[in-house]
C-alpha cells in the first residue's frame, strides 16, 4: 500500500458501491443483508470460493457448534426461521455451512459477492471522504464505507517446530482442514492442541486411528455437550416459541435464550449445591454456566467448588490415574479463564487403549523428525499423521492482517499495537466511514446475537450519516479511551483476569507479543446492547460527522 491518503490520484471519482465488506461468514452476510434493507449498494468481497467463513473452513472432523443450532442462526427473517429445521442441538459443520449457503441463495447475496477475491489494503481519501480497496486480483474497488467482517477465529496460528518440512508422513492444521481427509484409517495420529478445537476432533479421531497420541500443554474445564437429534416436535415447538427465545437471547448477558440464574453459591449449603452441578452436569451444554450460579466467574469460593465438582468427575469416568490428574486442570487454572470448551464424550476418549495423553507443559516438543515428533527430554512420538490445533490469532488478527490505513497513514496493525481499541468493537477513530464486525470488544456470549444488533447498528448510522447530507463519521478518540476502561472494568470485575497467565486467547495471550488486553467485552450481551442502542437514542454523541467540499452521490 502505497497511496497517499489526502492526494487522490484522478479526480474524485463515484464510488462503485456505498458499502464494501471484507468477508462473507455470519458477520458479512448478515451485514450484506442489513446494507440493502436500509438501500445502500453494497458488495462483499471474499477470499474463500464460498460463504460460510468459519463455517467454510473449519472442516476438521467433530467440527460443530457449542451455541445450540436455534440460537446460533439469523433471526433477522421469519420466514427464513420457520422454514430451516435443525437436525441436531449442535450442528455440525456440514450442516452449518449448508445453512449459511441456503441464507445466501435464498437472499439472492451471491450476486453481490466476489469470492477468491482478497483485499490486501486500503487507503482514505481525506478530499472525497471515500476508501479505495485494493485487492489481489489488480483491482481498486472505490467505496464510500468499509466494513471489515474479516473473521473473528479466522487468522490460523501456525505451527512452527523446527523440522516441520523433513516430517514424511501428512500435516494438517484445522483451520485449513482439507476438502479430502487425510487417511487416518488404522494409522498413527498425533494431535497437538486441546483446545475448543482439539476437544471436538480426539474423540473422532480416536475412533479412526490405529493409536492417538494427544499432546497436551493446559487441560482445560471440559463440559459435556449432550448433543441429540432433534425430534420433529422439538423442532416444531421452537419455530413457535422462537421470538421468545429471541427476545431472551437479547436480554441475558450469554445471549444464548436461556434465562440465567440469580442464585449465588452462597445461597445454599454444599450439598444443594452439588445437586444444582450435578443436574447442570446431566443436562449439559452450557447449563453449568448459565443456570447453576450467577457469581461462577466472580467469587472464589463458587469457582472452587464448581472446579472440584468438575475434577471429581473427571476422576470417575477417567479409570487411568495418571491421565485423569493430567487432564485435571491446575488449581491456578480457574474455571472460565479460559473459554470453556463442550465435549462430545471427550474424557471417556482417554479410556480407549489406542488413545494415550502426552503432558508437554514441562517437556514440550522441540522438533520434528521424519518420522514423528521429538520433545525435550529425547523422548520420540513416532506417527504417521499429524494434526495441529493450535487455535487462532483471535479478534483482532484477521481485521489487521489487511494495510488499512486510517487518516494519519496509520495501520489497524499499528493502532492496536498496544492494545486494540475500539467503540464497542465496531469503529476506530483515526479511520473514518470504517467500520467492523467481530472485530475486538465484541460481547462475550453466543455470536449471532452480536452479529446481527452490531450489522444493523452500524447500517443505521451509515444511514443517519447520509440522510443528514454528511460524507464522513468518525468516532471520537476521548469515546474509545472511555471504552477501553470500560472494558478493563468489565474484565476486572471478573475472575477471568486471570486469564494472561493462562495465555488465554480472550486476552491475546496465546500469541506471543500480543499485548495482553482484553478482546472481549466480558460485560457480555446486555451491556453491548445497552452501549450501542443508548449512543444511538442520543443521536450519536461519540461521533463526528463531516462534508467534503464536493460530495458525492448518496446512496441511502
Ligand atoms: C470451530 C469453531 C466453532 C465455533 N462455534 C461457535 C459457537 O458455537 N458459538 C459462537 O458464538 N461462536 C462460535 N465460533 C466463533 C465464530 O468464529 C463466530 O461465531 C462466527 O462464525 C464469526 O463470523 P465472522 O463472519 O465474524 O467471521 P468468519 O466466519 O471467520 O468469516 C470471515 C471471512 O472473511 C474472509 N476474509 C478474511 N480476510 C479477508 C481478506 N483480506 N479479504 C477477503 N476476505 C477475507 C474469510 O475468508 C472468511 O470467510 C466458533 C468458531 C470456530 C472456529
Amino acid at each position: 500500500m502505497s497511496a497517499p491518503n489526502t492526494q487522490p490520484s484522478a479526480p474524485a471519482p463515484a464510488p462503485d458501491v456505498d458499502v464494501l465488506i471484507v468477508g462473507a461468514g455470519l458477520n458479512g452476510l448478515a451485514m450484506l443483508h442489513e446494507a440493502r434493507t436500509h438501500g445502500l449498494r453494497v458488495r462483499i468481497v471474499e477470499a474463500a470460493p464460498e460463504v460460510g467463513g468459519t463455517w467454510y473452513f473449519n472442516r476438521y472432523p467433530g467440527a460443530r457448534t457449542d451455541s445450540e443450532s436455534w440460537m446460533y442462526s439469523y433471526s433477522f427473517d421469519r420466514d427464513l426461521q420457520q422454514e430451516w429445521d435443525w437436525p441436531e442441538r449442535y450442528p455440525a459443520q456440514a450442516d452449518m455451512l449448508r445453512y449459511l449457503q441456503h441464507v445466501a441463495d435464498r437472499f439472492d447475496m451471491r450476486r453481490d459477492i466476489s469470492f477468491n477475491t482478497q483485499v490486501e489494503a486500503a487507503w482514505f481519501d481525506e478530499n472525497v471522504h471515500l476508501w479505495f480497496v485494493r485487492t489481489d486480483q489488480g483491482e481498486t474497488i472505490c467505496c464510500r464505507f468499509l466494513v471489515s467482517a474479516a473473521g473473528q477465529l479466522a487468522k490460523v496460528v501456525e505451527p512452527d517446530f523446527p523440522g516441520l518440512e523433513s516430517f514424511r508422513g501428512d500435516i494438517v492444521v484445522t483451520a485449513r482442514w482439507p476438502e479430502h481427509d487425510p487417511d487416518m484409517w488404522e494409522k498413527r495420529v498425533a494431535v497437538i492442541g486441546t483446545g475448543a478445537t482439539g476437544v471436538q476432533l480426539i474423540p473422532v479421531v480416536a475412533e479412526m486411528a490405529s493409536k492417538l497420541t494427544v499432546f497436551q500443554r493446559t487441560a482445560n474445564w471440559v463440559l459435556p455437550a449432550r448433543n441429540y437429534t432433534v425430534s420433529p416436535a422439538k423442532m416444531r415447538r421452537l419455530k413457535a416459541t422462537y421470538d421468545e427465545l429471541w427476545r431472551l437471547a437479547r436480554s441475558t448477558p450469554s445471549g444464548m435464550g436461556v434465562r440465567r440464574t440469580e442464585r449465588r453459591y452462597s445461597d445454599v449449603t454444599p450439598e444443594e449445591a452439588e445437586r444444582i452441578f450435578e443436574g447442570a452436569w446431566e443436562q449439559g451444554g452450557l447449563s453449568m454456566q448459565l443456570t447453576t450460579f450467577a457469581d461462577l466467574v466472580v467469587d472464589e469460593k463458587a469457582n472452587e467448588a464448581v472446579g472440584s465438582f468438575i475434577r471429581r468427575k473427571i476422576r470417575a469416568i477417567v479409570r487411568d490415574p495418571r491421565s485423569a490428574e493430567l487432564l485435571c486442570p491446575a488449581p491456578e487454572n480457574l474455571y472460565g479463564a479460559r473459554r470453556i470448551p463442550l465435549g462430545h464424550h471427550y474424557y471417556e476418549t482417554f479410556n480407549r487403549d489406542n488413545v494415550e495423553l502426552v503432558d508437554v507443559s514441562d517437556n514440550p516438543i522441540t522438533e520434528m523428525t521424519p518420522t514423528g515428533l521429538r520433545l525435550a527430554d529425547g523422548s520420540e512420538h513416532e506417527v504417521d499423521v499429524v494434526i495441529f490445533a493450535l487455535g487462532f490469532d483471535a479478534y483482532t488478527g484477521a481485521h489487521s492482517a489487511m494495510d488499512i490505513r486510517g487518516t494519519d497513514g496509520q495501520t489497524l496493525a499499528q493502532r492496536w499495537s498496544q492494545g486494540a481499541a475500539t467503540f464497542f468493537s465496531m469503529a476506530v477513530d483515526g479511520f473514518p466511514n470504517f467500520f467492523l464486525l467481530g472485530g475486538p470488544h465484541v460481547p462475550l456470549g453466543n455470536a449471532l446475537v452480536a452479529v446481527e444488533a452490531g450489522g444493523r447498528w452500524v447500517a443505521d448510522l451509515i444511514e443517519h450519516t447520509c440522510r443528514a447530507g454528511m460524507t464522513r463519521v468518525e468516532v471520537t478518540s476521548d469515546a474509545v479511551a472511555l471504552h477501553g476502561d470500560r472494558m478493563d472494568r468489565n474484565l476486572q470485575a471478573t475472575l477471568l483476569r486471570h486469564g494472561g497467565k493462562l495465555g488465554a486467547w480472550f486476552l491475546g495471550a496465546n500469541i506471543p507479543g500480543k499485548p495482553v488486553a482484553p478482546l472481549l467485552n466480558y460485560g457480555g450481551i446486555l451491556d453491548f446492547k445497552s452501549g450501542i442502542d443508548t449512543e444511538q437514542e442520543d443521536g450519536y454523541p461519540s461521533f463526528t460527522f463531516g462534508r467534503a467540499a464536493s460530495p458525492v452521490d448518496v446512496g441511502a
